[in-house]
C-alpha cells in the first residue's frame, strides 16, 4: 500500500513537469487534484486537447457531486427516522404527563374528602362526648333521687346496694326487682345509650371511610411516581435521540458543503464582479415585520446565531451594504418551511444568499436564509449596492413562519478579493469557521473572522 502510494505521489510529481498536452493520459488523476486542475481550466485560451479534457473534468465534478448529494439525502432519511423516533417518544411522554396530571386531580380529590371526613369525625366525637355527659347526669340525679327517697324510708342496707351498683346499667338492673326506678327513667337512659351507641356506629364508619381514602391516595401516589419513573426514563431517551440528530445534521452540514465546494470551483471559474461601491454604514435589510429572535439565543432558549425579520412573504430584502454575492440559490418553494425541515444550504438555511462587502475599511459577510424562492433578484458573482433588492422574505427550510435569518461575520482587513477566494477555498463555509453552535466565536470574544450581533447594526 505504501509503496502505491510512493508511485502516485511521483507520478503526481512528474504531472507537474508535462505539458498540458500529455495531461489526458492521467484523466482519471483528478481526485485530490482539484485545485490543479481548477487552475488549468479556468484559464481562458485552452488548445483542443486541455478543453476535452476540462470537459472530462467537469463530469468527474458533476458526478463527485451527485456521489455527495446520495450521502447528504442517506443522512436525510437517517434524520427523519429519528424525528419519528422523537415523535412516538413525545406522544408517550405526553401520555404519561396527562395520566401524572390526572392523578394529581384525584390525589388532591383524596385530599379534600379526608379533610372533609376529619370534619365529621370531630363533630362525632363532640356529639358522643355530650351524650356521654348527659348520660353521666342522668345517672347522678337517679340516684341522688333514690338515695334520698331511701332516706325517707330508712334503710341502709338499700343506700349501700344503690351506691355499690358499678354503673347505671347495673343499677337499673339490680334495682328493677325493686320497682324503685320509674319506667320513665329506664326509657330516658335506655334511649341515650342508644344514641351514643349510634354515634360510635357513626365514628366508626367515617374512620372506615376515611381510611378508604387514605388507602386511594396512596394508591394514586404510587402509580404517579410510576408514570414520573417512566416519564423520565423517555426524556432520557428522547435527550438521546436529540444529541443523535444534532450529530447527524453536523455529518449533513459538512457533506453538503462539500458538495457546495464542488460547485463553488465550478463557479469560481467565473470571475466575481467587485465592481461595487463601498458603505459607510449599514441599512436594514428587512424594513417591516418585527424583529422575532435575537443573537445568541432563542426567546425559548437554545442557541441562536442571527437576527430574525419577522415579516409577511415576499417583503423586499435589501443589501444593508454594497458588496459581491459569492452564494445565492433558491432551490426550495416559498413556503416549505417547518421546524426540522433540512433543506438548502447550509442544511436548514432553505433558499439562501452570502454577500461579502466593506464598511468603512471592514470586510463583512452576510448570510440571509428562509428567502422566498420568488423575487430572487441575485446570482453568485453579481456586484450590488447598498439598499439594492436581493430578494424577498420567504418561509423555507428549517423555519417555523415567514422570516428572514440575517447573521453578520467581522473579516477585519481582509481584502473583499481575499475573501472571496478564500469562501470559494472553504467550499462554501458560511461560517467562516466560526461553526453553528457556539457564541465563543463572537467578536466579543475574539478577532476576526467572528460572529457580529446584527443588532449592532441595524437594531
Ligand atoms: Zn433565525
Amino acid at each position: 500500500m505504501k509503496r502505491k502510494i510512493t508511485i502516485m505521489m511521483l507520478a503526481a510529481a512528474m504531472l507537474c513537469l508535462l505539458p498540458y498536452s500529455q495531461l489526458e493520459v492521467h484523466a482519471e488523476d483528478f481526485a485530490g487534484n482539484e485545485s490543479y486542475y481548477d487552475s488549468i481550466c479556468r484559464q481562458s485560451n485552452k488548445d483542443a486537447k486541455t478543453s476535452a479534457m476540462c470537459d472530462r473534468y467537469q463530469v468527474y465534478l458533476s458526478k463527485k457531486k451527485e456521489a455527495l448529494r446520495g450521502q447528504v439525502a442517506g443522512i436525510r432519511s437517517s434524520v427523519a427516522q429519528l424525528q419519528g423516533n422523537i415523535d412516538a417518544l413525545q406522544t408517550e411522554i405526553n401520555k404519561n404527563q396527562n395520566l401524572i396530571d390526572q392523578l394529581e386531580a384525584q390525589i388532591a380529590e383524596n385530599e379534600a374528602a379526608i379533610l372533609q371526613i376529619q370534619g365529621v369525625i370531630e363533630q362525632l366525637q363532640i356529639d358522643i362526648k355530650q351524650t356521654e355527659a348527659d348520660i353521666e347526669l342522668r345517672d347522678r340525679q337517679i340516684k341522688d333521687r333514690m338515695v334520698s327517697e331511701q332516706a325517707s324510708i330508712g334503710t341502709n342496707a338499700y343506700v349501700e346496694f344503690v351506691m355499690g351498683a358499678k354503673d347505671l346499667i347495673d343499677m337499673v338492673r339490680i334495682v328493677d326487682g325493686i320497682s324503685r326506678i320509674t319506667e320513665n327513667d329506664q326509657d330516658e337512659i335506655e334511649a341515650l345509650e342508644a344514641d351514643k351507641a349510634k354515634l360510635d356506629q357513626q365514628k366508626k364508619e367515617q374512620e372506615r371511610l376515611k381510611s378508604d381514602q387514605e388507602k386511594a391516595k396512596k394508591d394514586n401516589e404510587e402509580s404517579k411516581a410510576v408514570a414520573e419513573q417512566a416519564k423520565a426514563s423517555q426524556e432520557e431517551l428522547k435527550n438521546e435521540y436529540l444529541r443523535q440528530e444534532a450529530d447527524l445534521i453536523q455529518q449533513m452540514r459538512s457533506a453538503q458543503s462539500a458538495q457546495q465546494a464542488v460547485q463553488s470551483q465550478i463557479a469560481s471559474i467565473q470571475n466575481a464582479d467587485l465592481n461595487f461601491t463601498a458603505s459607510n454604514g449599514f441599512i436594514v435589510p428587512v424594513q417591516s415585520g418585527y424583529r422575532s429572535a435575537g443573537t445568541w439565543a432563542y426567546p425559548g432558549g437554545g442557541f441562536h446565531a442571527g437576527r430574525d425579520f419577522a415579516a409577511s412573504i415576499g417583503t423586499p430584502i435589501y443589501a444593508p451594504i454594497g458588496g459581491v454575492i459569492v452564494y445565492a440559490n433558491n432551490p426550495v418553494p416559498t413556503t416549505n418551511g417547518f421546524l426540522g425541515n433540512w433543506v438548502g444550504y447550509p442544511a436548514g438555511g432553505g433558499n439562501t444568499v452570502h454577500m461579502i462587502g466593506t464598511v468603512n475599511g471592514t470586510t463583512y459577510a452576510i448570510s440571509f436564509f428562509h428567502m422566498a424562492q420568488e423575487s430572487f433578484l441575485v446570482s453568485p458573482g453579481m456586484a450590488v449596492s447598498q439598499g439594492q433588492q436581493i430578494g424577498a422574505v420567504g418561509h423555507t427550510g428549517n423555519s417555523t413562519g415567514p422570516h428572514c435569518h440575517v447573521e453578520v461575520f467581522n473579516l477585519g482587513n481582509m481584502s473583499v478579493q481575499t475573501a472571496v477566494a478564500q469562501f470559494s477555498a472553504s467550499g462554501a463555509d458560511f461560517a467562516w469557521g466560526c461553526g453553528w453552535n457556539t457564541s465563543s466565536t463572537s467578536c466579543a470574544s475574539r478577532g476576526a473572522p467572528c460572529r457580529e450581533r446584527p443588532e449592532n447594526f441595524f437594531g
